[in-house]
């Protein structure tokens, strides 16, 4: 299932204007290596070698896998890198969240999260330099899109993840709810979660990946024909369409119906249940008349509504809302009996919301320039 093209890269040290040539990162062309491993004259186990010691024991370079034969492991880093991007920021918060800001081989920005919650590590990983959709509260949008990420460049980011914890722990959650929108670049997204599902990879169950989007309806479709074993979580945020395309402006062009509409094709093709999200903005969505709404467009769904106060971004207007409005919002959503949760806002400390960190770095280089 490879839909890689890239055959070497060109870095730019952060420090430096001149580029360096890399090999390509090995994590793009894995489909590849069982006939590359054949032409160097090895038997082909030594591709599952190579995979161990990729995903499970999280190596850092060529010359650590020993149980390959020296020669091999030198041919391997003539013609491959391990990795293809570096570690920009590492934010550490009080609570046990840890948020990277990774650079691309081209200098472009994206972060990630590991959230730590009792027994769960989950993280959060991005799909896109920037984003298109333009939701009006989200850091990430701010810039428009630059461009997608390759699957080897989403697997990077967990990869990356899974270092930060000690040997005897793993990733157990994904979402992919960084910055982008997972299913505007669907292909690379399904091929990054395929080794991230499968058990010579991260070996995490489908049932514990969530894909986050706005919800672009032919791109649902698209992902219940490709591999629709992963949960989808639609970012909903208002209940009507005038107030949506306020707050998501990309919805002028779907509609909350036609949304809909493709979210039930994707709980009929793969059986799982829905999740919406909806980002709580003081004084704009969280009025009463907004959680009847709410529940009159997800009433007889098998669906979890999934509220999230707002995470404030610096040089935006919106506020989160008071504990008294938030209690009230669910009271109502609860008689109504639709099934809501409330998820705490981990990580405020590090500026956790998508694209806050990136955007301060984008900021801090380019008033360096
Ligand atoms: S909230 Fe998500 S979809 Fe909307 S602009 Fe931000 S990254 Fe894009």
């Amino acid at each position: 299932m490879s839909r890689f093209n890239v055959q070497s890269v060109i870095f730019w040290p952060s420090h430096s204007t001149n580029p360096i040539t890399l090999p390509a990162p090995i994590i793009n062309q894995l489909d590849e290596l069982t006939q590359w491993v054949r032409q160097q004259g090895q038997p082909p186990f030594r591709v599952r070698q190579v995979i161990k010691w990729i995903f499970e024991n999280r190596a850092k370079s060529f010359e650590e896998m020993t149980d390959l034969p020296k020669s091999l492991r030198v041919a391997l880093a003539q013609h491959y890198s391990l990795f293809s991007v570096r570690i920009a920021k590492h934010e550490v918060s009080n609570d046990g969240t840890e948020k990277l800001l990774v650079q691309l081989f081209d200098g472009g920005l994206v972060e990630c999260v590991l959230l730590r919650d009792g027994d769960r590590r989950s993280i959060c990983v991005s799909s896109q330099v920037g984003c298109a959709m333009g939701c009006v509260f989200c850091a990430s949008g701010l810039d428009g899109v630059m461009r997608n990420l390759t699957a080897g460049e989403i697997l990077e980011q967990m990869l990356s993840l899974q270092r930060l914890l000690p040997e005897d722990e793993r990733i157990s959650h994904i979402v992919m709810m960084g910055m982008g929108e997972p299913l505007a670049n669907v292909e690379n997204v399904v091929t990054a979660l395929h080794w991230a599902s499968a058990e010579n990879g991260l070996g995490i169950s489908p049932r514990r990946i969530t894909i986050s989007t706005v919800g672009l309806p032919p791109a649902i479709e698209k992902l219940a024909e490709l591999d629709s074993r992963y949960h989808l979580a639609i970012s909903l945020h208002a209940p009507n369409d005038e107030l949506r395309n306020q707050l998501v402006p990309v919805n002028k062009k779907i509609g909350i119906a036609p949304l809909l509409e493709a979210a039930d094709f994707y709980f009929d093709v793969s059986g799982r249940k829905l999740t919406f999200e909806y980002v709580l903005l003081a004084g704009i969505n969280d009025q009463p008349q907004h959680a009847e709404e709410l529940s009159q467009i997800l009433y007889g769904r098998t669906a979890i509504l999934n509220v999230i106060p707002y995470n404030p971004v610096e040089g935006l207007p919106f506020r989160t809302p008071s504990s008294e409005t938030i209690a009230r919002f669910r009271e109502i959503l609860e008689s109504k009996n639709i099934v809501v949760k409330f998820r705490q806002r981990k990580g405020d400390k590090i500026n956790a919301a998508c694209g806050q960190l990136r955007r301060q770095k984008v900021q801090q280089l380019s008033s360096l320039s």
